[in-house]
């Protein structure tokens, strides 16, 4: 190099600190040759404290192993753009680091470009987090869990378009109002959601209990070969409610009416087969008698 060219870095060198990013050397047994001013903001410690050391003293532990294999990738003459670990700051913060890292084979080293996106990662993953709780929000029910109406209807209406095997049980909870009135809001809350438990309990998982109202609840059975087995994998549904609900304040014996309704039978649009089971549910509610009831052809 000439001495010009020489004269040129030296002035270039005073300012690399301008640099968002840090320049990084390290031999090929990853000990820091040289580290750029820049690696101060990037890694929290000044250069000179880290030069001499091996990088494994500053990478997070989890990520020791996926940055062996890349600095062998790189050795091996394969430059990198969009390598990324993570490195422990002198504070204790965990800094993300995207890389950029290519071999010279003929000063046996290897030459890096650490940018910190570490404010980037964050703000991914509150957005990853915001998401998942909207979609938590919008899709199921806060007091149980359970999928609520909304999903409900988007997974009954695939399940319809894809088969006529389907049938819709309609739940409702029998004197409801005197859990409410006898022991309060909040311990008729608490019932609900053991009852919700109970109930998902006894649900295939292949089948979707959902909660649609306040002391209603539907299930979706898919794969259903006839009314009779129908009619039997409703009436395990009553097996939620054999033992009273057991919560501090109490036993509560909770009882609940259950209507079905057959896609085969009664249509295979949605909002009429639930008005089909809403309706059988009726009439074993004022049936009295813990025992399913079949919506009727004839009321088509
Ligand atoms: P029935 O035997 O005819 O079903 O009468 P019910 O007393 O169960 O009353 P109904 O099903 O007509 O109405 C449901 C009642 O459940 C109304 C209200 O008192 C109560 N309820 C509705 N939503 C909630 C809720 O989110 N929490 C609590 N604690 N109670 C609710
Ligand atoms: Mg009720």
């Amino acid at each position: 190099m000439s001495h010009h060219k020489i004269e040129i870095f030296e002035t270039l060198g005073q300012y690399m600190d301008l640099l968002m990013d840090a320049i990084c050397v390290v031999d090929p047994e990853g000990h820091f040759v040289y580290i750029s001013a820049g690696g101060e903001r990037v890694f929290g410690y000044p250069p000179q404290e880290m030069m001499g050391r091996s990088m494994y003293d500053f990478i997070h532990p989890d990520d020791h192993a996926k940055t062996h294999a890349t600095a062998a990738e790189i050795m091996a003459g394969s430059g990198k753009v969009d390598f990324e670990n993570r490195y422990i700051r002198k504070n204790g913060e965990c800094a993300f680091i995207l890389w950029s890292a290519r071999y010279s084979e003929s000063d046996n080293i290897r030459i890096a470009v650490a940018r910190d996106v570490t404010a980037q990662r964050k703000i991914e993953a509150e957005r990853e987090a915001l998401l998942t709780q909207l979609q938590q929000l919008a899709l199921y029910d806060g007091l149980t869990g359970l999928p609520n109406r909304s999903l409900f209807y988007t997974r009954a209406k695939q399940a319809l378009a894809e088969s006529k095997n389907v049938a819709v049980a309609y739940i409702d909870l029998d004197k409801f109002k005197e859990v409410n009135d006898e022991f309060g809001h909040a311990i008729g809350d608490r019932v609900i959601r053991a009852a919700a438990k109970r109930l998902q309990q006894k649900v295939r998982s292949g089948d979707t209990l959902a909660r649609i109202g306040g002391d209603e609840f539907v299930v979706l059975f898919e794969c259903v070969q006839n009314p009779n087995d129908a009619l039997a994998i409703a009436t395990k549904l009553f097996d939620a409610f054999e033992a009273p609900i057991h919560l501090p304040e109490g036993n509560f014996n909770i009882d609940a009416s259950i209507g079905i309704a057959l896609a085969e039978r009664h249509g295979d649009q949605l909002e009429e087969l639930l008005l089909h089971a809403d309706d059988a549910m009726y009439r074993a509610k004022r049936l009295a008698v813990r025992q399913v009831v079949m919506a009727s052809v004839e009321e088509q």
